[in-house]
């Protein structure tokens, strides 16, 4: 066992950390005042290498592997977890669906932008009525009308839909098929009709990044712009979501290191009786149980990161990783905002919303409640949660160049 990083990967960690203190943190609150959305620190980060860390160069990404980008989504979301709200429109679940299912074409076309962050992505399974079983209750449709679907329906929860330039959108193209009727269109809402996204009012969330409702009326794609075959989206997001719920696990750790420093410095700078907070053992129990709990979801996350760049099972040992890391960072926020006292309500401090990204955190990708399902069932003998491996195509999407090859 070598449980220490690469002098590669501890480069670019500390090249992320310059970026973040230097680009970003400086001006995000600016951003969230106006309430603007920062499209052009997005392309900084692209530029600077930040979304490309599991893509083959030959589509502009670094090749150095899910160790590389857990570390990368770690330090972002240390720093400033609101900027990590598109991490996976920019290099996770959108661009890994269309480098998994699309042609060379789709590949080539629009895989380079999405990570060079040129262009902006999204993707969409959520809907109004279904959640964690989006796939089945999904009533989205998409009708074929010579060379274009017309989708109709409302999705929900769409993450940055109201700025998106290019996004995976699934819908039914079967209605009595459950989830074998499912399937992925690769959407560009600023270049067809039909698609009208409307920022939901999130309590403490970002005003930059906006998650929103989206409305589909005869929203056009062009059957070149199907990734993979009807009724085959099922398959293709449930590939694309590893990586993803990766690379929430990831944002865990980090917001959970940011609440553990903010709950630090806090309880060595507050006096209370003339003594700083950390003299107090019952503050030394928080301190202490967040110490640990962030060493063990690291070692998790690292460990499940390993497991796909070594071609491992790793859908189980991901589950583990997200359900632990959403834990930790739950109860980091949670420890964090009660040693910051009244203050810890108080917007001017982070530790007041650091609570509500947590809260997010443990639903998306993957509820927590759906990661314990998984890791449960394949304990009790019902569902092999790594039944998939070898047929995911996360390997081929390290090894098989699929740009390349295409040229
Ligand atoms: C800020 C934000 C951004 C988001 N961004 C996106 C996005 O970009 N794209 C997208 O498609 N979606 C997005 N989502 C949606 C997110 O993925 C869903 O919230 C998540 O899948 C859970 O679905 P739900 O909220 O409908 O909860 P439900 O599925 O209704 O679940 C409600 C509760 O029941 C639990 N539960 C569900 N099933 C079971 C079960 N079988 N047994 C026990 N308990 C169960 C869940 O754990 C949860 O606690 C976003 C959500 C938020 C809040």
């Amino acid at each position: 066992m070598n449980f220490k990083l690469s002098p590669e990967i501890e480069a670019v960690r500390d090249m992320v950390a310059r970026f973040m203190a230097n680009e970003v943190v400086p001006v995000m609150e600016d951003y969230e005042k106006r309430q603007e959305f920062p499209r052009e620190l997005i392309r900084k980060a692209g530029e600077a290498g930040l979304y490309g860390a599991v893509f083959p160069e030959s589509v502009g990404g670094s090749d150095m592997g899910y160790m590389a980008a857990v570390v990368i989504i770690e330090e972002m979301s240390r720093q400033e977890v609101r900027f990590t709200s598109c991490n996976n429109q920019q290099g996770g679940t959108c661009p890994s669906a269309i480098y998994l299912a699309g042609t060379p074409e789709q590949v080539d076309k629009y895989v380079p932008n999405l990570l060079a962050g040129k262009t902006i992505g999204m993707m969409s399974l959520s809907e109004t009525d279904s959640g964690s079983d989006a796939l089945i209750a999904m009533k989205t449709f998409a009708r074929r009308d010579g060379d274009v679907y017309r989708i109709s329906g409302q999705k929900m929860w769409a993450s940055i839909a109201n700025e998106t330039d290019v996004g995976i959108l699934m819908a039914k193209t079967d209605r009595d098929a459950g989830a074998k009727g499912v399937t992925a269109f690769i959407v560009e809402p600023k270049k067809y009709p039909g698609f009208k996204a409307q920022p939901i009012d999130l309590l403490g969330m970002s005003k930059a990044f906006r998650t929103n409702a989206v409305f589909l009326d005869d929203f056009i794609v062009p059957v070149e712009n199907r990734l993979g075959a009807e009724g085959e989206g099922a398959k293709i997001i449930m590939r694309a979501l590893q990586p993803g719920r990766l690379n929430v696990a990831a944002k865990c750790l980090g917001l959970a290191q940011a609440c553990f420093e903010e709950a630090v410095r806090y309880a060595n700078e507050r006096t209370v009786r003339q003594q700083p907070l950390g003299r107090y053992q019952m503050i030394q129990d928080s301190i202490a149980e967040m110490a640990t709990a962030i060493e063990a979801s690291r070692g998790l996350v690292y460990r499940a990161a390993w497991a796909m760049d070594n071609d491992q099972p790793s859908n189980r040992i991901a589950s583990i990783a997200k359900y632990h890391a959403s834990q930790t960072c739950k109860m980091c926020a949670d420890k964090a905002q009660q040693i910051f006292g009244g203050y810890g309500l108080a917007r001017e401090y982070r530790v007041s919303w650091y609570r509500v990204y947590a809260d997010m955190l443990y639903n998306g990708e993957g509820s927590a409640n759906v990661q314990k399902i998984i890791i449960a069932e394949d304990a009790l003998g019902y569902k092999v949660a790594d039944r998939h491996h070898g047929k995911t195509g996360l390997r081929d999407m390290r090894q098989t160049d699929v740009a390349a090859a295409a040229r």
